[in-house]
């Protein structure tokens, strides 16, 4: 195979492996695969010191299967019409895999928003929001943006800005946008929500005695040792969450360097040292490595890709020595690689199952926005009563008394946050079982990635067939 396989093909490579092991028609397997539209605008802005420089934007909607259309905006240099369609059609799948019921949609502005003033970078959201606006490619029910590689809460909080200006008459502008600060009609847990899916996914992967027995590892994330590459929003919550859960974190790279620790650094100290000194390396507690790149061939248990797409390729995926793979960004194992990791008994947690976590609590705050109402307003001090009234009943009966941290504890309702997390975890852990359990229905030459595409191609193909599209 050559190595100037594109992304598109990449992700077509995956679906066509997937497809055949199921029995559609290949119309509508054709329909599945297609990208549905892409749209390329540019336009004109002013910078700060009055020059004018044109900014050149896309918005992929991969399919229309379910509306809204979802999925992130991405600022990045090398954001074109081949990458935003790729992970459009990642996210259809996704968000089948998680039953989140959106289609798959991408954005992305070649820009690097290093190189910008926030005034700038507030100026070019605004002006893509527009250009996305009069496309009627922005809308709670047609087509919903979110952070993704380069983009945060902020530029959210912008869109939504530009968005009610806009729409101004409309009940349901808030949910036009979702990732937005939990002040302008965010939701908690959303900021850390994809690492926080991250992390579940390779806990439950890590939970397979049969699987751990293969690659010689104690079932369980104690001790395992985590290289993360990115410490962005997706990488620095993973680690975080890894860490909190037993995992030593021995290695991070970022785009000026790596450093390295066997013993473990501890993630928010590193994070710490970041903020003060503008860069991880020369962090006091771990060495610098030589070169990001080679951060990646570094010994440990689990490398979490968490940056960009093509980073473990034909070139040097013999050299891994990482016996799990978790890919937390979109994409960061090629073909080739995966071909030669799984000639080597790798376990690779594939992009399309392991960070649905943002989509999945994007839909949370999608429906929050569209019922106007906090989850755990109503229901919070109710279920707070009831318990107080069941413990102090047990108390009278025993005659003894639970102390009051321990009494808090059991009698608190769930708050916003709770039930975010619960239904996060509660959505990874059945994901992974039911590709796991495809996995096991189709045998040895199905991976987990494969298995993952079975069971989006099968639920998406369900839904066209009751649209009554196919007969
Ligand atoms: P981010 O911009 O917050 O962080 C990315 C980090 O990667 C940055 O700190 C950047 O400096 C670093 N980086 C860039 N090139 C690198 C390199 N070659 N080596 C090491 N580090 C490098 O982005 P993010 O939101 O964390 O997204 C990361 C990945 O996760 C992307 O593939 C994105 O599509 C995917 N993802 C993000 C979300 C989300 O909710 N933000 C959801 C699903 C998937």
């Amino acid at each position: 195979m050559s190595t100037q396989v594109s992304f598109v093909q990449q992700v077509n490579l995956n679906f066509d492996k997937a497809a055949q092991f199921i029995d559609y028609p290949p119309g509508l397997l054709d329909q599945i695969k297609t990208c549905n539209g892409v749209y390329h605008m540019s336009f004109p802005i002013e910078k700060d010191d009055g020059s004018v420089e044109v900014i050149h934007g896309w918005r992929a909607q991969h399919s229309h299967h379910k509306l809204p259309t979802k999925g992130g905006i991405r600022y990045s240099m090398l954001v074109d019409e081949d990458e935003v369609v790729a992970l459009a059609a990642l996210m259809t799948y996704k968000c089948a895999i998680v039953d989140v019921p959106f289609g798959g949609a991408k954005g992305g502005l070649r820009i690097s928003a290093r190189e910008y003033s926030s005034q700038e970078l507030a100026r070019i959201t605004r002006r893509y929001t527009y250009e996305l606006f009069i496309r009627n490619l922005i809308g709670p029910g047609v087509d919903v943006p979110a952070p993704d590689y380069g983009t945060s809460e902020r530029e959210m909080g912008w869109i939504l800005s530009a968005y009610k200006a806009l729409a101004s008459d409309s009940l349901e502008v808030t949910a036009c946008v979702t990732g937005k600060p939990v002040t302008q009609s965010g939701i908690r847990g959303r900021k850390e929500a994809t690492g926080r899916g991250v992390y579940f996914g390779i806990r439950e992967a890590c939970s397979m005695k049969d699987d751990m027995k293969l690659l010689r590892l104690p079932p369980g994330l104690e001790g395992k040792t985590v290289i993360v590459q990115g410490l962005g929003n997706v990488g620095f919550h993973t680690a975080k969450f890894l860490q909190e859960g037993g995992a030593t974190v021995v290695g991070i790279a970022e785009y000026e360097g790596a450093i390295h620790n066997p013993k473990g650094v501890d993630i928010a100290q590193v994070m710490q040292h970041r903020i003060e000194t503008k860069s991880i390396l020369n962090f006091p507690d771990a060495s610098n490595v030589q070169s990001t790149a080679q951060a990646l061939e570094l010994e440990c248990d689990i490398l979490v890709p968490a940056a960009l797409e093509n980073q473990i390729t034909a070139e040097n995926a013999s050299r891994v020595q990482a016996k799990i793979i978790a890919e937390a960004a979109n994409g960061p194992v090629t073909a080739e690689a995966q071909e030669i990791l799984k000639a080597k008994g790798v376990i690779i947690i594939p992009d399309a199952y392991l960070n649905a976590g943002g989509v999945t609590v994007s839909y949370f705050e999608w429906l929050k926005n569209l019922a106007h109402v906090r989850f755990g307003r109503l229901g919070q001090r109710f279920d707070e009563n009831v318990q107080m009234g069941m413990l102090s009943a047990m108390e009278k009966l025993t005659e003894k008394r639970l102390p009051e941290s321990e009494a808090k504890l059991l009698t608190r309702g769930a708050d916003e946050l709770n039930l975010v997390t619960s239904g996060l975890e509660d959505t990874m852990i059945t994901a992974y079982h039911t590709i796991k359990e495809t996995q096991k229905q189709h045998g040895e030459e199905v991976d987990l990635r494969t298995a993952a595409f079975i069971v989006a191609i099968e639920k998406i193909a369900q839904s066209y067939l009751e649209l009554g599209i196919f007969p």
